[in-house]
């Protein structure tokens, strides 16, 4: 190309994907401006390309407009529920994420925040640091021992959730919009019912309006006064209230939150409960695997610029690119 194609960052990203957009495309950093407002009015009409994560906020079609030659937004997350994908694809922008590459890190938090919620890891850290051992033992924990699991969205890293879980040595059961052929674990057609036959249930759905409080006070109900939820998939899929209710009222046992309604807002509430672990959203968070889903952005914007296919496109824009 003659002039490096124009593109919006709206809020920071890692500096190795700045660094790597810079060298190849006009990136303008919308954030480090005085006046962001002004600077879109100027430069809008010519920004072809967005890069953004949550950071940005949602982006939906009041962005779009103010960006008329928008052909692509590349997001940071295999999670796209802070884009309105639907509105990109009706007006030919191709909308990228950056799926596999975190598969197996947010596989591996899920299993240290089940097993920290069962035999309650943080809460003994914190009886070590504050001098409980001194003067007596450890209550005795829960366990995942005996436990049947159930995972709620059996994607890609359901699946990576579910391979460790069969070295565990624990049964898997499952529920999606529909059952797949090429797995064996047990199929159940709703998430009630996958709950009953559960002692643990684990959230790893999307999150957006097709999935909000899947996870509700029925399902919870059904898991039973023995039963843990995990959450490690979007605030929006379990209804925080009725959780809350669930936990105070002893109708479940625990639960490991890693994702919230309102974030980084937690619930009061919870931040009193002894029997739940709570983490900032970081699934995907380690150097290696930020960096690696980094690189996927700035390749996905590489790409379409220079041969017009995206590399991740998300099934809404699929046909586009
Ligand atoms: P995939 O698209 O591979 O899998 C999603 C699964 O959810 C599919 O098996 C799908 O099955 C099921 N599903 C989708 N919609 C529904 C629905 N309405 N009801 C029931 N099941 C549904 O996604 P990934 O495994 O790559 O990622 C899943 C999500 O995990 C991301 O979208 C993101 O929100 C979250 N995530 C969280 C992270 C964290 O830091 N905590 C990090 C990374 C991802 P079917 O089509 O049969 O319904």
């Amino acid at each position: 190309e003659m002039v490096a194609p124009e593109i919006l960052m709206p809020a920071p990203m890692l500096p190795s994907v700045i660094t790597a957009l810079q060298d190849r495309f006009f990136l303008h950093c919308l954030w480090e401006q005085a006046d962001p407002d002004a600077v879109l009015k100027l430069v809008g009409t010519r920004v072809r390309g967005l890069a953004v994560s949550t950071l940005a906020g949602r982006i939906d079609s009041d962005w779009l407009e103010r960006l008329p030659a928008l052909e692509i937004i590349a997001n940071f997350g295999v999670g796209y529920d802070n884009v309105d994908a639907e509105t990109a694809a009706s007006r030919g922008i191709v909308v990228t994420n950056t799926p596999g590459v975190l598969d197996e890190e947010v596989a591996d938090l899920t299993m240290g925040l089940l097993l920290a919620t069962l035999r309650r890891i943080p809460q003994a850290d914190r009886f070590v640091r504050e001098g409980g051992w001194l003067s007596g033992k450890f209550p005795l924990s829960p366990t995942l021992r005996g436990r049947r699991i159930g995972i709620l969205g059996l994607g890609a890293i359901g699946k990576a959730i579910a391979r460790r879980l069969e070295a565990f040595g624990v049964p898997i059961a499952y529920h999606g919009r529909s059952r797949q052929r090429d797995v064996s674990y047990e199929y159940h057609a709703t998430p009630t019912a996958l709950a009953a036959v559960s002692d643990v249930l684990i959230a790893i759905v999307p999150g957006g309006p097709a999935t909000k409080h899947l996870v509700d006070a029925e399902v919870l109900a059904a898991l039973g006064p023995d039963g843990v939820l995990i959450n490690v998939s979007r605030g929006s899929v379990v209804d925080e209230a009725a959780l809350i209710q669930a936990l105070q009222a002893g109708t479940i046992l625990s639960a490991g939150i890693d994702v919230f309604e309102d974030e980084p807002r937690v619930p009061p509430a919870l931040l009193q409960m002894p029997n739940v672990v709570l983490l900032p959203h970081i699934g995907s968070a380690s150097h290696r695997t930020r960096a690696a889903m980094g690189q996927m952005v700035v390749d996905n914007l590489i790409s379409w610029f220079d041969n017009g296919r995206a590399i991740s496109p998300v099934a809404e824009t699929a046909a586009r690119s």
